[in-house]
């Protein structure tokens, strides 16, 4: 082979190697997180080095609720108000977005609630145990940037509840931005009457897995009706990440 024509097969075998390896790197940049196959939450950890905590975390969220340790804590006080129902379908869940001057006072932290969202089934299980659905409060302590997620279990009852109907009449099937639907929601009549609570320091059920959450799990739930939950899991059935192990952490029971 002449000397030129072994430069030109060198230089078009670089190539074809610095294309390939482009070419993969944007197919893996193109898996995007999901709940199911290549994006699924077995595989989060190694779609972005953003996602590490995902696969490497020691302290992660969601959690099987089981053997927790029942002591006096500090109560959570909920200052909610209303807010438009500025309801949106965000790809993967049905989120809402409120409306600024609702938050919590936890541990002498005020924590500013900017969101809720949902899961079915639900991410934290009792004693082994999923509900229909879980409602995520999330709160930002503007100040360390760190959340305090207040989650509510919602299970089948009965009756058709008028507090979620404000929400639950207008889940939007389709991916969209927040728009103000309907009435607006009164907060605290999302909650259950008894606010004790379960609360370990956790993570981000999503990527990027950030461990940043104190973590407050209502233990008494919320009923809505049958037809309720089936509005929800037509649009979201399985948007909901595996529990992690609890490790060393602590789990505790409000018992006031
Ligand atoms: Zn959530």
């Amino acid at each position: 082979m002449k000397f030129s024509n072994c430069r030109l097969l060198f230089a078009t075998l670089l190539f074809l190697i610095v294309f390939v390896a482009l070419l993969l790197n944007t197919l893996a940049a193109d898996i995007h997180w999901g709940y199911s196959g290549d994006g699924g939450p077995e595989n989060w950890g190694e779609l972005s080095p953003d996602y590490a905590l995902c696969a490497d975390g020691a302290a992660q969220s969601p959690i099987d609720i089981r053997d927790a340790s029942a002591l006096d804590l500090v109560a959570i006080d909920f200052r909610y108000g209303e807010s438009a129902n500025n309801i949106f379908n965000n790809g993967h869940t049905i989120q809402v977005n409120i409306d600024e001057g609702s938050a919590i006072v936890y541990n002498g932290i005020t924590y500013e609630l900017l969101q809720f969202h949902f899961h079915s089934p639900s991410e934290h299980t009792i004693d082994g145990m999923p509900a229909p659905l879980e409602i995520h409060f999330v709160h930002q302590d503007p100040n360390s940037g760190n959340l305090a997620v207040v989650g509510v279990l919602l299970v089948e009852g009965e009756n058709y509840s008028d507090a979620y109907a404000v929400v639950f009449d207008h889940l939007p099937a389709q991916v969209g931005e927040p728009e103000a639907a309907g009435e607006p929601i009164a907060l605290a009549a999302l909650l259950p009457e008894a606010r004790t609570f379960y609360t370990y320091q956790g993570s981000l059920t999503t990527p990027p897995c950030s461990e940043i959450v104190r973590w407050l799990l209502l233990d008494q739930p919320v009923a809505l009706s049958a037809q309720q939950i089936a509005a929800f899991t037509a649009i979201y059935d399985g948007n909901a990440r595996p529990v992690q192990p609890l490790g060393e952490r602590d789990l505790l029971l409000d018992t006031k």
